[in-house]
């Protein structure tokens, strides 16, 4: 045995009790919940709306308001927008037009966001962990300098009027929930088709508050010269279909992932698969289904040959119906899956690919 002192016990993590400072007065003024509402080429992408929904159940929990910011080139297309933003639940819509925010670029959309939550406090902001989504929200969060948990999984208001954000953590073995205790706006985004889509009250009407941008066209170091749309971008609609196919290391081989996209077309829907699909080059990374990869949420996923690991879990978690189908009775997938057929995939596959086209071109001819 060694003479060497020992140790004093580690300290136990301090509770979240413990850690709670007192909010800065100048911050205790800051209420209501806002979701940026990402606008670009005439229409709102869907995690926006998403968000709404879900900002507006913080916002009922807190007894605040529930407000939308829109940012671009044309009022009148913004009117417009906030039409759809008051139908999916906002009070009002913030809205900053100029041609300088025609096309996205980080400084003014910065600027925009930053004016208007110094001038009008929000004390939750939310944005879509897109894209531009997240460009914007890691420098509005810095030049705000305040926190920003990234692509939560849950969003909730604990007994002391905090957000509580969770996200998955160490690789998403585990889930982890952060408290922006003494700063505020408390910032999060989410990745699209994480939060469910609310129902639009049409005609709902809401306040309008219009600001300008303080900024010049000489300011901003960024030019946009041409917009160049990307080829790609109508390749995969997976995180919005209403029926996806995927396919995991259980089929063996590149070929057999024929058998997925035969399915998912005769369904009408479209296809994915695990990730180490992408990692062996079988397909391309937009096709990705998971934590590190797309979020679904189809009415029916139908997954064959993937175990159902906890990252692949909780990109599909979200499917109305999910079917599995794999050779081990004690898959995990089987832990989550509604329905379970314990069989070879490239059996399967060709099997249900044959019955529905017969039955559908019955239909069709019905019909
Ligand atoms: C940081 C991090 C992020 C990750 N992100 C993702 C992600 O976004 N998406 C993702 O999918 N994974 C992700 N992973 C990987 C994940 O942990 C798993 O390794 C992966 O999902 C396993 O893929 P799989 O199910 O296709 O393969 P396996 O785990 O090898 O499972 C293959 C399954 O097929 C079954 N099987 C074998 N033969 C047949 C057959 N003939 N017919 C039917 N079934 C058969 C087997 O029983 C087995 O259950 C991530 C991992 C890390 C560390």
């Amino acid at each position: 045995m060694s003479d060497a002192p020992q140790s004093t016990p580690a300290a136990r993590p301090a509770s979240r009790a413990s850690m709670k400072k007192e909010l800065p007065e100048h911050f205790k003024a800051y209420r209501h919940v806002w979701v940026f509402i990402e606008y670009e080429h005439g229409a709102i992408h869907p995690v926006s709306l998403e968000l709404l929904g879900e900002g507006r159940k913080l916002a009922d929990k807190l007894g605040a308001e529930l407000a939308g910011v829109l940012i671009g080139e044309s009022r009148p297309a913004l009117l417009e927008a906030a039409q759809e933003v008051w139908d999916h639940g906002a009070d009002l819509a913030y809205i900053v037009a100029d041609p300088i925010l025609a096309h996205y670029r980080n400084e003014p959309f910065t600027r925009a966001m930053t004016d208007l939550v110094n001038t009008y406090q929000p004390e939750i902001f939310l944005l879509g962990a897109t894209v531009l989504g997240r460009d914007l929200a890691g420098s509005v969060a810095t030049t705000l300098q305040t926190g920003l948990t990234a692509d939560c999984t849950a969003l909730a208001i604990d007994d002391e009027r905090s957000l509580a954000a969770t996200r998955p953590t160490f690789g998403g073995s585990l889930m982890c929930t952060i408290h922006t205790l003494n700063y505020r706006p408390q910032m999060a985004t989410v990745r699209p088709r994480v939060m469910p889509m609310p129902t639009p009250e049409r005609g709902r009407t809401g306040r309008l508050i219009e600001r300008a941008l303080d900024m010049r066209e000489e300011d901003v170091v960024t030019k946009v010269l041409r917009f160049l749309p990307d080829r790609d971008s109508a390749k995969s609609q997976l995180a919005f279909a209403d029926i996806v196919v995927a396919g995991g290391l259980g089929l063996r081989s590149a070929d057999n992932l024929q058998l997925v996209r035969g399915l998912a077309e005769v369904l009408g829907g479209e296809w994915g698969g695990s990730r180490p699909l992408v990692q062996k080059g079988w397909m391309s990374a937009d096709r990705q289904i998971g934590q590190t990869g797309k979020t679904i949420r189809p009415k029916i996923y139908i997954a064959a040959g993937i175990s159902g690991a906890i990252q692949h879990r909780v990109g599909v978690e979200g499917a109305d119906l999910i079917i599995a189908i794999n050779t081990d009775p004690h898959a995990p997938i089987f832990d989550f899956a509604h329905i379970g057929i314990i069989a070879d995939a490239t059996d399967i596959l060709p099997a249900l690919t044959e019955a529905f086209r017969r039955r559908l071109s019955v239909n069709r001819l019905c019909g």
